[in-house]
């Protein structure tokens, strides 16, 4: 599926770089390049040099000037050129890269005269696709990359280079080749039943297919780990108003982000923000404090904290411990109900009036006032940090308390293969539901030619992960997310 044209587009950002990078792919890329470059002494030479070569030059403005002679006035920028010749660059096709000054001028001054010497601006993302079109890169491969690019944290950057190095790809294709072998041996048995015997075949398949169900249930676990470690844990800050949300999230945050005051309802809009705790990506929303109120711009806050705290990964339920549990807590309690729920028990500082126990005691109340499970989906028991805003103590609890949540006490990706990707998820789970059907068809001595119709499906959705057996239109949807120049 080669293309023809020759596409062009600048690969670096627009913004004042020391360098800008102009790409160019395509049968066309050198003989077009040819027409804009010349070396230190005014001479073509692009068309001769070997490939994965560098060369020193001039981009120079072949077209408003026809008549002058002297090519150091038409001299654009002084310039590195890069060649690589089919098929090993990145498109596998020619492609030619201008180093040249950065800058959006420069860099958008080069690329017009590449486009008006006969180059196509590229696409976002069509560079890649070329790879991927061109069978260079598999879909999980290329979708990596766009990962590689967005990656917001150290974690999920080693699992897109995993998956770019196609250790995704590559146990993708072993669970492929397994089913295919048996959607084949059934099909020979049923064709020539006189040399291959169907005997005994249904508890064969059935061992086999455990363990391959296994696998995609293994990967599949990792999925929710990886979605929160590419996007970040979704993490929403409740409590009554004054219980110190506003101060806490300062002190995750390092600095004074949202306004502290000791007005009970101040915080009367959502604040988001994005942060570190070391590897632990966090996005952090503060709620207005959640109370009864009449104030309508603060109730229009408590109604989204309540939706917030519904949808979020994480909960941490910051609890004043400066004055006793009120009504407003036993609200709190019901609305987080079987969250993952850190407690942040805040100032300690202060002369303590709720304790542990006092709070499990009311939870326990609310629980049968309510009826609704308020299991706070802690490590056993519920998960409490004594914190004081005031004194910058509990941040490092906060993380290790975190991490034994959502990644038992340890974060993997160095050997494991991560999946971080929606599209790979639900093909996955496609999968697997698919290779359940064919279990459940064994146990109902189903007859064999059943099987092959599910195993097919199987390695069907298999397929779709590593870009076989998608439809154009996919692909389109896929590549149009990636950023120009890529
Ligand atoms: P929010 O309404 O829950 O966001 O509460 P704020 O963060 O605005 O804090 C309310 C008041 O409690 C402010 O006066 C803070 O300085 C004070 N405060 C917050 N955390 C602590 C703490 O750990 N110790 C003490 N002593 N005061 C705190």
């Amino acid at each position: 599926m080669a293309s023809s044209d020759t596409i062009a587009a600048i690969a670096t950002a627009l913004s004042d770089s020391g360098i800008g990078i102009i790409r160019i792919s395509g049968e066309k890329a050198i003989e077009i390049s040819d027409s804009v470059f010349c070396n230190k002494y005014g001479k073509k030479i692009l068309k001769n040099v070997q490939s994965h070569t560098i060369h020193y030059g001039y981009i120079f403005n072949p077209f408003d000037f026809p008549d002058m002679d002297d090519y150091r006035k038409k001299i654009v920028d002084e310039v590195m050129v890069s060649v690589f010749r089919a098929p090993k660059s990145y498109t596998t096709e020619d492609t030619v890269e201008i180093n040249c000054h950065g800058g959006i001028l420069m860099t958008q001054k080069i690329l017009k005269l590449v486009l008006r010497a006969g180059a196509r601006l590229a696409e976002p993302g069509e560079f890649t696709k070329r790879a991927f079109l061109n069978g260079r890169i598999d879909l999980s491969e290329a979708e990596a990359v766009m990962d590689i690019i967005h990656s917001k944290n150290e974690l999920s950057l080693k699992a897109s280079v995993s998956q770019l190095r196609g250790d995704l790809a590559d146990k993708i294709r072993i669970l492929r080749e397994d089913i295919i072998y048996e959607i084949a041996f059934i099909e020979s048995a049923l064709d020539d039943p006189e040399h291959i015997s169907l005997d005994g075949y249904p508890d064969r398949l059935r061992e086999k297919l455990k363990n391959i169900i296994q696998s995609i249930s293994s990967l599949l676990e990792t999925s929710e780990n990886g979605r929160i470690m590419k996007e970040g844990i979704s993490t929403v800050i409740v409590g009554k108003p004054n219980a110190g949300k506003s101060s806490l999230l300062n002190m995750i945050l390092g600095q004074e982000r949202a306004i502290v005051t000791d007005i009970a309802g101040t915080t009367r809009d959502v604040l988001e923000e994005s942060v570190r705790l070391r590897d632990i990506h966090l996005n952090i929303i503060d709620t207005a404090g959640i109370r009864d109120t009449d104030d309508i711009v603060e109730k229009i806050g408590v109604d989204r904290a309540r939706k917030y705290a519904k949808d979020a990964d994480l909960v941490l339920y910051v609890v004043d411990t400066s004055v006793e549990i009120d009504e407003n807590d036993k609200e709190i309690m019901s609305l987080i109900g079987d969250k993952k729920v850190i407690l942040l028990f805040n100032k300690s500082d202060l002369e303590q009036k709720v304790s542990e126990e006092d709070f499990i005691e009311s939870l326990n109340h609310c629980k049968k006032e309510t009826g609704e499970n308020l299991n706070f989906c802690g490590i056993g028991s519920l998960a409490v940090i004594h914190t004081s805003a005031k004194e910058n103590e509990g941040l490092e609890e906060l993380e290790q308390k975190i991490r034994e949540l959502f990644f038992h006490g340890e974060i993997k990706s160095e050997n494991e293969i991560m999946i971080t990707n929606i599209r790979h998820k639900q093909a996955l789970q496609d999968a697997m539901d698919a290779l359940k059907l064919v279990s459940k068809s064994i146990e109902e001595g189903m007859p064999e030619d059943f099987y092959s119709i599910d195993l097919m499906s199987a390695y069907s959705s298999l397929g779709l992960i590593i870009g076989e057996e998608v439809e154009d239109d996919l692909v389109e949807e896929i590549f149009s997310k990636f950023c120009m120049g890529k």
